[in-house]
């Protein structure tokens, strides 16, 4: 497949500032990148069935149609040199489909690995041959007569749907064999993966990139926090990571992004238990929110990286410069009781370091992410110091 790939590669135009990017999806994710890639020259159309749309309001171009119209997708082909995407749900057969006219990275083959948990974990498993970062102990869950046979070693644990999941939706904790067999109910009998529920003493991610010559790069580790199944915050030096942890995080991901022969910006998930193990949980074929503090705090951002890797040119410094805190604005922050009301940006934007990100989504939900602060500051212990105070400012809790 990559070789058919690297052939058709070499007769497609090249990207260069004043051609067109594509990009399949319109949420925040795609907003960063229109603006990154507007900043170097590009102009960007983007594919999206909401006519309202955070990225949509920032594009060139929108093409308001399903993801898979045949229509839509010749004719974001035919204007765009290279196409990428926000979101790991994009059809992959709608990538394989504009990967004719135009050069789309990542391939549909990584976006599919990445869509469905059970082959993202046989893939990790691959991987772990040469990294020894292994998935948590899993097993498939596709029919009820799989649930007779989970040892009780995987128990308590999490049944995930296969495909769709995203901010911890698609997933019910469990403890029994019954309790399995009503969340796969419940879920309504699609393919389901039973995981361990592990001891986790803190969560980390790396991004790395790719570009189409093999060359790759890595960020540093960041730390994250969710909150309710959400990420919460982001702090790279993270307090919890320790050097041996990073590295081998950083070489997973690059062990990862090679063998997948990945072309774009990926983001991995891990897990740190409690004795100090390393457990890869997923990936997003993608930026990813817990890269946003790159924006502020490192040379190249996640999104300037994508637009490199898509547009063909060399990948940018992923060397950090500041130590940053990244601070994940819910649309609960809208809501006094019952009132609605904007939050108090001039006090935020009066602390130290401080940069708002907000998406222009006009309506504020309970759990929807309206947009991000990421304090940047000299030392991590100052940049917590403001964020801390911005979550008082703001009426968030610690
Ligand atoms: P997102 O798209 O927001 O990253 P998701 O819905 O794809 O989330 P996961 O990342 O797999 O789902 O899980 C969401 C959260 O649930 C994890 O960040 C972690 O806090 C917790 N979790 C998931 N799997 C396990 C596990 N095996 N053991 C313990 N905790 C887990
Ligand atoms: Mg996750």
């Amino acid at each position: 497949m990559s070789q058919d790939r690297s052939s058709l590669v070499s007769f497609l135009p090249k990207a260069s500032p004043a051609t067109w990017l594509g990009m399949m999806g319109g949420g925040q994710l795609g907003r960063m990148f229109v603006h990154a890639a507007q900043a170097m020259g590009f102009k960007v159309a983007v594919l999206e069935p909401s006519a309202d749309c955070p990225a949509g309001h920032a594009a060139d171009h929108l093409l308001v149609a399903p993801y898979t119209d045949a229509a839509a997708l010749a004719e974001l082909g035919e204007q765009c040199v290279a196409v990428t995407t926000e979101f790991e749900n994009v059809p992959a057969q709608s990538l394989a489909a504009l990967a004719v006219q135009a050069f789309v990275a990542p391939a549909a083959h990584c976006v599919s690995i990445a869509q469905d948990r059970l082959a993202e974990k046989r893939f990790f498993t691959d991987c772990a041959a040469q990294s020894g970062v292994m998935p948590a102990p899993h097993q498939a869950i596709l029919s009820a007569a799989d649930i007779d046979t989970v040892p009780a070693s995987l128990l308590p644990g999490i049944v995930k749907t296969v495909r769709m999941g995203y901010d911890g939706k698609g997933q019910i904790r469990v403890h029994s064999h019954d309790d399995v067999r009503a969340a796969f109910a419940t879920m309504q009998g699609v393919p389901c993966v039973l995981e361990k529920m592990l001891p986790l003493a803190h969560e980390v991610s790396v991004l790395a990139a790719r570009g189409a010559n093999g060359q790759a790069v890595v960020y540093p580790i960041a730390e994250n926090v969710h909150r309710d199944g959400i990420l919460f915050s982001t702090t790279v030096p993270g307090p919890n990571v320790t050097s041996a942890c990073a590295a081998s995080a950083q070489a997973a991901a690059l062990e990862i992004i090679a063998r997948l022969d990945y072309v774009g910006v990926l983001c991995i998930e891990f897990f740190v238990l409690h004795d100090g193990a390393l457990v890869v949980n997923e990936m997003a074929p993608r930026p990813h929110n817990s890269g946003h503090y790159t924006i502020d705090a490192c040379v190249t951002s996640q999104f300037a990286q994508q637009v490199r890797a898509m547009a063909r040119l060399p990948l940018g410094d992923a060397r950090q410069h500041s130590p940053a805190v990244m601070l994940n604005i819910l649309g609960d922050l809208w809501y006094d009781g019952d009132t609605l009301r904007e939050p108090a940006w001039d006090q935020v934007l009066a602390l130290p370091g401080a940069n708002l990100h907000l998406y222009g989504k006009d309506t504020p939900r309970r759990g929807r992410k309206m947009g991000h602060v990421t304090f940047v500051a000299a030392t991590i212990e100052e940049a917590q110091k403001n964020f801390e105070a911005a979550c008082k400012v703001l009426g968030i809790a610690l």
